[in-house]
């Protein structure tokens, strides 16, 4: 156990003592509450045969309560100020390792193949610099990396959005997009007064956790994501109106209420009520119809 830098007080007297101010272009807004910090690592499930990536460690907060928990941490962070502080708040551990890096550059693959190969799995846990949540998740999502869980705190917004269900507002092909990979759950909502600098919206931290087989069965993915987007283009208009828009060409050979309606949905609807299974569908017959 090391002595916790993670409340108001000693963030102040770390970042004055390497003289750092916050840079907010790089979302830096440091975590300072214990309980929130165990919350996050819990939501975890780690144990000393286990990894963590941490994306952008920042001084050290959330680092000091994973290596605590975890065999391995591997923390990635671009801002190089903050390198010799972190070499100080958790680099003296032998089981902790401090990466200089873009976590939108970096090659996700080799890192992991170089840092984590004595473990039996790794998560990635994060607080992410909110500029950048999407980027970062798709990334990690796409690039199919072997993650057991993804444990980040970001916007309370956008967390509200990947775990949403069909019907709300909040429900778009952001929640598609994560849900179509991922179990998507919301682990708590963080207020924006336990930051160093308070940022002005509010956080929550959510828990992705890979599905081993896709909801559902679809006979190309990156049809079934164009259609997808295509369907949110503008959320007032139905369904029908937004794919015409969006396939001008498949609308020209084929009337677009029928494809919808031999997909077994009414053209008026909104995207936004359409279930996984309703796209799919879609994507498939509309799949079919470029295929002709
Ligand atoms: N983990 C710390 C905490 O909880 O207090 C800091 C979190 S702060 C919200 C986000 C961190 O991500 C900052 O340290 C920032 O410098 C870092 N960061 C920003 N962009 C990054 C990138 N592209 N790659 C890696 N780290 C990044």
């Amino acid at each position: 156990m090391t002595d916790k830098i993670a409340v108001p007080s000693r963030t102040r007297e770390v970042l004055a003592k390497h003289g750092i101010s916050a840079k907010k272009s790089l979302g830096q807004n440091f975590l300072t509450d214990g309980n929130i910090l165990r919350r996050i690592v819990e939501a975890a499930h780690l144990n000393k045969q286990k990894g963590v990536l941490e994306i952008g460690p920042g001084i050290g907060a959330l680092t000091q309560y994973l290596a605590d928990e975890a065999g391995r941490v591997v923390a990635l962070e671009i801002d190089q100020r903050l390198l010799p502080v972190l070499e100080e708040t958790v680099g003296q551990q032998e089981h902790v390792e401090v990466v200089h890096g873009d976590v939108l550059k970096v090659d996700l693959h080799t890192l992991f193949a170089e840092a984590f190969s004595s473990v039996s799995s790794v998560s990635v846990v994060a607080n992410l610099p909110y500029y950048i949540t999407t980027p970062i998740v798709m990334k990690l999502l796409e690039e199919e990396l072997p993650l057991e869980h993804i444990v980040i705190m970001i916007q309370r917004e956008v967390a509200e959005r990947m775990t949403a269900s069909p019907g709300g507002k909040e429900y778009g092909s952001l929640s598609i997009a994560v849900q179509y990979y991922c179990e998507a759950e919301l682990v708590t909502v963080v207020p924006r007064t336990v930051f160093v600098p308070q940022p002005n919206i509010d956080s929550a931290v959510i828990r992705l956790t890979r599905r081993t087989v896709p909801p559902v069965d679809v006979a190309d993915s990156q049809q079934f994501f164009a259609t997808v987007r295509a369907a949110f283009t503008q959320r007032r208009k139905t369904i029908y109106n937004n794919l015409r828009s969006a396939f001008p060409k498949e609308a020209g050979a084929h009337d677009m209420k029928e494809v919808l309606l031999a997909s077994g949905i009414e053209p008026s609807r909104r995207a936004e009520t359409l279930s996984m299974e309703e796209f799919a569908r879609l994507s498939d017959r509309l799949g079919r119809l470029k295929a002709e």
